[in-house]
């Protein structure tokens, strides 16, 4: 087996009365993409500051790249990469001057440090902006400056706090890119996210914070399957169709002023073809249809009793 990257084991943070991480067990395993979905609040923050060393858990064991926090914080940040909420880049630099700090405190010698900020600029796409003030990017230009920067170090392991938060879509799905094209490097990725989507489409395994506890956690399949709620939705345009669908189907709740039919199914192919067959097989028409598979904003509400929905920060 394969050492995690990431363990903890009873990690407790309180301010004050506020109880902000409730004995959060994890593990994540080297070069897989991890992410920590919760609403606002729910601690997501505060364990990246933690497993990142900036600041320090009141109880439990954390070790990051195989290094106690507590102990070897300068292992850890040896080994790490942090951006996003805490982004290291200054305003009043160029995006190369950026990049070339970062490659002087990680005291790359010149010539390989020149070397690894050219490429970083050519990968990132940051050739045209290399010579602009970082306070004239756009919040897109700014995170892959800051990826980048985070790069210069080669760390194995990189936490992204809420990477996507108020970005377009275009460069919401621009960022997805940059957190595969870093997963097929063999880096291992903490992402955080409120966006139950963007942990469905990048994590190999979610885990759901909820109040600093957490309340679920596997791969996005895994978590989907905690939830029944698939079904086909289908619409017909008369009540005697409706009725008579019910009637061939002898499943299925009955909506008749919207004259719909909702039949619990797991939206595969075979599932449909099957239905629609009996259907046709009695001439009964049908008018649309749609077809909801359960999404992780479904397993929210089953395991919390209320959706993810609060306001944005
Ligand atoms: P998230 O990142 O999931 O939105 P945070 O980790 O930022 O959550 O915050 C979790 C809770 O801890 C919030 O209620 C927040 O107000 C509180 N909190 C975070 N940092 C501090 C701090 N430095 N002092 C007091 N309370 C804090």
């Amino acid at each position: 087996m394969t050492e995690s990257a990431i363990e903890t084991a009873g990690l407790s943070k309180s301010y004050g009365d506020k109880v902000v991480l409730d004995g959060v067990d994890l593990q994540v395993a080297e070069g897989t993409i991890f992410s920590l979905l919760g609403p606002n609040g729910a601690g997501k923050t505060t364990m990246v500051q933690i497993l990142s060393t900036l600041i320090r858990a009141d109880g439990g064991q954390v070790r990051v790249a195989g290094h106690d926090v507590a102990r070897e914080p300068d292992a850890v940040r040896a080994a790490i990469g942090v951006t996003g909420q805490f982004s290291a880049v200054d305003n009043l630099l160029t995006g190369e001057e950026n990049l070339r700090l970062m490659a002087d405190l990680h005291h790359l010698p010149r010539a390989e440090g020149r070397r690894r900020v050219a490429a970083l600029l050519e990968e990132w796409d940051l050739v045209d902006a290399a010579g602009k003030m970082a306070a004239a990017y756009s919040g897109g230009m700014r995170r892959r400056l800051d990826i980048a920067m985070t790069l210069v170090g080669d760390p194995r392991i990189i936490f992204l706090d809420e990477p996507t938060t108020g970005l377009d879509p275009r460069s919401r799905r621009a960022m997805w890119r940059i957190v595969r094209s870093l997963a097929a490097r063999g880096v291992t990725i903490f992402l955080t996210t409120q966006y139950l989507e963007e942990a469905d489409q990048l994590a190999d395994r979610i885990a759901l914070l909820d109040h600093g506890r957490l309340i679920a956690e596997g791969t996005p399949q895994e978590l989907k399957r905690l939830v029944p709620g698939g079904h086909i939705r289908l619409t017909f345009a008369d009540p005697d169709a409706l009725r008579s669908a019910m009637a061939a189907l002898g499943t299925g709740s009955l909506d008749e002023d919207a004259l719909t039919l909702r039949i619990p199914s797991d939206g595969g192919v075979r599932s449909m073809r099957d239905l629609f067959a009996r259907l046709d097989h009695l001439s009964i028409e049908v008018e649309a249809m749609s077809v909801h598979t359960p999404d992780l904003d479904d397993v929210f509400l089953t395991l919390t009793g209320r959706p993810d929905k609060e306001p944005q920060r």
